[in-house]
């Protein structure tokens, strides 16, 4: 396993074709801006060398026996799937925002089975391929960004049909030995902080999509692979000299980028789908069931830290002992525990695949997710309840750091004795970043469109859920006999 420093000197070696604000970046490690995001992922390198989270951010490798972090490891059994949650809950708490390093974990499980049952029917070579390569990346401890979601053009027609052929990411090229492929993937999560990108088809398939249904995995580097670094909301405090209350969260952040694929050449040994278009929908399924799984601990880890802050305004404020305030305490902790329990509920209910890995409970993994596209908004609305209007009105840290106006902010900004106006201002700042700010990406609207938006659970939900056999119990309790 890599230390976290050894992880920073790998991704160095990186010669990625990266923009940020109009501007091509020379050394993605120090850039301010990304430099948060670098963190929140270095986290999961630094704690998988403690030994006080060793059981949750370590595995035994089912390819090589060895010990390796977590995010590397693919499942070998419902315990597995549980400490899964466990250490995105754990990590959601150590940074709160967004770690990035769970895309490539969700995608490699999804496509270590679909591979070995493509094979199983069309008599490809994909599982072997595969498991060679993910035997690769844990033993060098690599970031894999999964990379899923295609800019997808007009959405009422499927990828063959759009005006422009490059809206879904294709085939462009076959060569004796791999594929050219040009398109571009949309909300990248911590690409630019990844050693490799995993990139698997977005949609179902139809014999006409043959060409869209490509699955591979590339160095982050290779030659036609441009980022273009995602905003966000409050992002150029990073840039100001001395922002430190106000950016809420200075240490740790996420990341999303718009990647785009110009032409680029993937080896025959990374492919693991080439036109196997009836496999494209299995893939999804599985990646975007794994995710909605896994936002059942990362999103409950940053709830803890809002809810902690929140409760902190509260105190700070000297309305601690309200009775409504209590209650709407209650509420969040509520809201957070019901989604860590989908989390929990649709890892313990999974199941082994064909493939011998384990695979999460389709519907109950369904329900945690669309569960996660309202709770967080909730909890969101009862802390800036509860943080009052302030966290949106403070004055700036310079105007903190002026002698002239710091006396008049220190006297009026102030809440209970005891508390220093600079912690009351540094608690309700964070609550902004979670909620308004900077992290708002991970913890808020990623909460509603991040592994599928809300419809698409829907649909899941609505195939999973088994009404026929929902009415053929009400039938025999009301005593209605067969045929009526
Ligand atoms: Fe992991 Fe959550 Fe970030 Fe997705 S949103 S990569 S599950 S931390
Ligand atoms: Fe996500």
């Amino acid at each position: 396993m890599m230390k976290r420093d050894e992880y920073v000197k790998s991704l160095k070696e990186k010669n990625m074709d990266v923009y940020v604000m109009g501007e091509k970046v020379e050394d993605t490690i120090t850039h301010p801006i990304i430099e948060p995001s670098l963190n929140s992922v270095g986290m999961t390198y630094e704690m998988a060398q403690e030994e006080e989270y060793e059981e949750l951010m370590t595995a035994t490798s089912s390819l090589t026996g060895k010990k390796i972090n977590r995010f590397t490891h693919i499942h070998q059994s419902t315990d597995d799937l549980i400490k899964k949650v466990k250490m995105q809950r754990l990590l959601g708490q150590k940074t709160a925002s967004c770690f990035q390093r769970c895309v490539g974990m969700d995608a490699a499980n999804a496509m270590f089975s679909t591979t070995f049952e493509c094979d199983q029917a069309h008599g490809t070579n994909y599982h072997e391929r595969f498991t060679k390569y993910w035997e690769m990346v844990q033993e060098n401890d690599w970031v894999v960004d999964g990379a899923m979601t295609d800019p997808k053009g007009d959405r009422g027609k499927s990828p063959s049909q759009q005006s422009d052929p490059d809206m879904y990411l294709r085939v462009v090229e076959r060569r004796e030995d791999g594929i050219v492929v040009r398109g571009a993937k949309a909300h990248q999560t911590g690409m630019v902080n990844s050693h490799e990108v995993m990139v698997m088809p977005t949609v179902a398939m139809k014999e006409a999509d043959k060409d869209y249904a490509v699955a591979f995995s590339i160095s982050v580097d290779t030659p036609g692979i441009l980022m273009i670094y995602g905003r966000q909301s409050c992002d150029t405090r990073k840039l100001e000299p001395n922002a430190d209350i106000d950016l809420g969260n200075k240490q740790f952040g996420g990341h999303e980028a718009l990647v785009v694929f110009e032409d680029v050449f993937v080896p025959n040994e990374r492919i693991f789908m080439d036109g196997e278009y009836d496999f494209s929908g299995m893939l999804v399924e599985r990646f975007a069931s794994y995710h909605r799984q896994s936002y059942g601990g990362c999103k409950c880890g940053v709830g803890d830290v809002l809810i902690g802050a929140t409760a902190l305004s509260a105190e700070y404020n000297g309305v601690a002992k309200a009775s409504h305030i209590k209650d709407k305490i209650i509420e969040m902790n509520h809201l957070n525990e019901t989604l860590y329990s989908c989390g929990i509920a649709c890892s313990c209910q999974g199941k082994k695949t064909a493939s011998g890995n384990y695979y999460v409970d389709t519907l109950l993994a369904n329900v945690c997710k669309q569960n996660v596209t309202r709770f967080p908004y909730e909890i969101s609305r009862l802390a800036e309840d509860i943080a009052g209007g302030l966290m949106v009105t403070l004055p700036s840290q310079l105007d903190f750091d002026n002698p002239e106006l710091r006396p008049y902010i220190d006297k009026y900004l102030k809440g209970i004795d005891g508390v220093s106006t600079e912690d009351r201002m540094r608690i309700l700042r964070l609550i902004e970043n979670m909620t308004l700010g900077a992290a708002a990406v991970g913890y808020r609207t990623e909460s509603m469109h991040g592994a599928g938006s809300p419809q698409a659970q829907r649909v899941m939900i609505a195939r999973q859920a088994n009404v026929e056999h929902k009415k053929e119990c009400a039938k025999k309790i009301a005593g209605i006999k067969e045929g009526s």
